[in-house]
């Protein structure tokens, strides 16, 4: 996977400016160094870098407090990432109206993502000695086996901090989701730039993925109980995953349109505008109810829900969205997903990699929670899979 995935990442850079555009086949030409390596874009990844910390550093609407940790204690996390992404948006405003050739950043893309990769393997690398320091009671259950190429990928440590900087909670959705906005739109400025104007189909994927990741920073408290705050440890798979592969390979469906332009007609737009708002719809709905009785399971919204009780005081939904699928939420992301990428035609596989990434990867997360579920809850968790047999889809699996 160390080698995998920042392979497939530069792949996808490659294979999606070629002609072919094939996600299968080889891509037309390898870089060479002097094409993968450039200061200017290491300098510029740390400007970016630098202003997100000291985003995250100004004052919060709020300080929320994450899960019982293993030592009975409670972290603290600061509230302002959607405050990040407006600042981030004046600035950047700013920048363009002086004359920042914002376009010029898709033509910086390969070597950026080289500056991310070199430096989120270096991050991790620190974070894996750093980890060595510290108490048992910090470590991640998955990150200690032992075996330190297993122990670097997962990540030892459960949430790694300087003082009161959280690097994981930082990066989870800051420099890499709010980059990626910023990648999508410079990828439209230069669209508009060769062609005069950006077309429909770039119009619809920058605003379905900014309306994703302005949705995930404005309800940034519920990613506090997600498996990846809460389960995973901090090493080099979310490290990279946060910090490259979701900036430089989320964006693949913007990357396309500017390299092979696809006609879009008014009717195919609003049929994709629908099954975006119906994935929304669905994905929003999930989050919510259960975000909103995990907190408080008397909020009028959900207590007239139906709930099976569990020997750990806590109950499971069994009606509303949690009664339909046992992922709601995953199915109405697949969803979303389909609908980034429909704009780009049908001519290439190529724009589709995100929903084939993405159907595998919450396929399996799916299934590591369903362990997690099982072995929390035992006997009501197995209630509540004969009383929800679908995991996903409803009828299909
Ligand atoms: P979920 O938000 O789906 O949370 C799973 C947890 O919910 C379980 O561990 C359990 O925890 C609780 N739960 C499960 N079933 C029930 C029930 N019936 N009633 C009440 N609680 C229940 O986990 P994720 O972190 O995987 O996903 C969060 C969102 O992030 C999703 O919408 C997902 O699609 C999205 N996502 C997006 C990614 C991307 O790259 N775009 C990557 C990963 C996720 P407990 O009982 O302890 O509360």
């Amino acid at each position: 996977m160390l080698v995998l995935l920042p392979a497939t990442m530069f792949h996808l850079l490659l294979v999606v400016r070629s002609g072919p555009a094939r996600l299968l086949g080889p891509p037309t030409y390898l870089p060479g160094l002097e094409e993968l390596w450039s200061p200017q874009a290491l300098l510029l990844l740390f400007i970016w870098l630098g202003l997100q910390v000291a985003l995250y550093l100004l004052p919060a609407r709020k300080v929320a407090e994450g899960l019982e940790l293993k030592d009975k204690s409670r972290l603290r996390y600061p509230i302002n990432g959607f405050q990040a992404l407006v600042l981030t948006a004046l600035l950047v405003g700013l920048g363009v109206s002086a004359g920042l050739p914002l376009g010029a950043l898709s033509e910086m893309l390969l070597p950026l993502a080289f500056a991310t990769t070199l430096t989120s393997f270096i991050f991790s690398l620190l974070l894996y000695v750093k980890a060595l320091a510290a108490p048992v009671s910090a470590l991640a259950p998955g990150g200690n086996s032992g075996n330190s190429i297993y122990d670097f990928f997962l990540g030892r440590e459960l949430n790694p901090r300087l003082g009161s900087f959280d690097f994981k909670y930082f990066c989870e959705l800051r420099p890499g989701l709010i980059g990626w906005v910023f990648i999508n739109l410079a990828l439209l400025i230069q669209e508009a730039e060769l062609r005069g104007s950006p077309s429909l189909a770039m119009w619809l994927v920058n605003a379905f993925q900014l309306l994703y990741v302005g949705d995930a920073l404005w309800y940034e408290e519920s990613v506090l109980t997600t498996m990846d705050i809460i389960h995973d440890g901090f090493g080099f798979m979310l490290a990279f995953g946060d910090l490259a592969w979701v900036p430089f390979t989320y964006s693949l469906q913007a990357q396309f349109l500017l390299y092979h332009p696809q006609p879009l007609g008014l009717p195919m737009a609003l049929l994709i505008c629908l099954i975006k708002v119906i994935g929304y719809y669905i994905f929003r709905g999930a989050n919510s109810q259960k975000n909103t009785f995990r907190k408080n399971p008397s909020d009028p919204s959900v207590a007239g829900l139906e709930t099976i009780p569990t020997a750990t005081g806590r109950q499971l939904l069994v009606s509303g969205w949690w009664g339909m699928v046992r992922h709601p939420n995953y199915l109405g992301d697949l969803i979303m997903a389909l609908a980034w990428s429909l704009p780009c035609g049908v001519s290439h596989l190529l724009p589709y990699f995100y929903v084939l990434y993405f159907t595998a990867l919450l396929v399996h997360r799916e299934a590591r929670d369903e362990q997690q579920c099982l072995r929390k809850y035992g006997h009501a968790w197995q209630e509540y899979c004969k009383r929800v047999p679908y995991r996903i889809i409803p009828y299909v699996y």
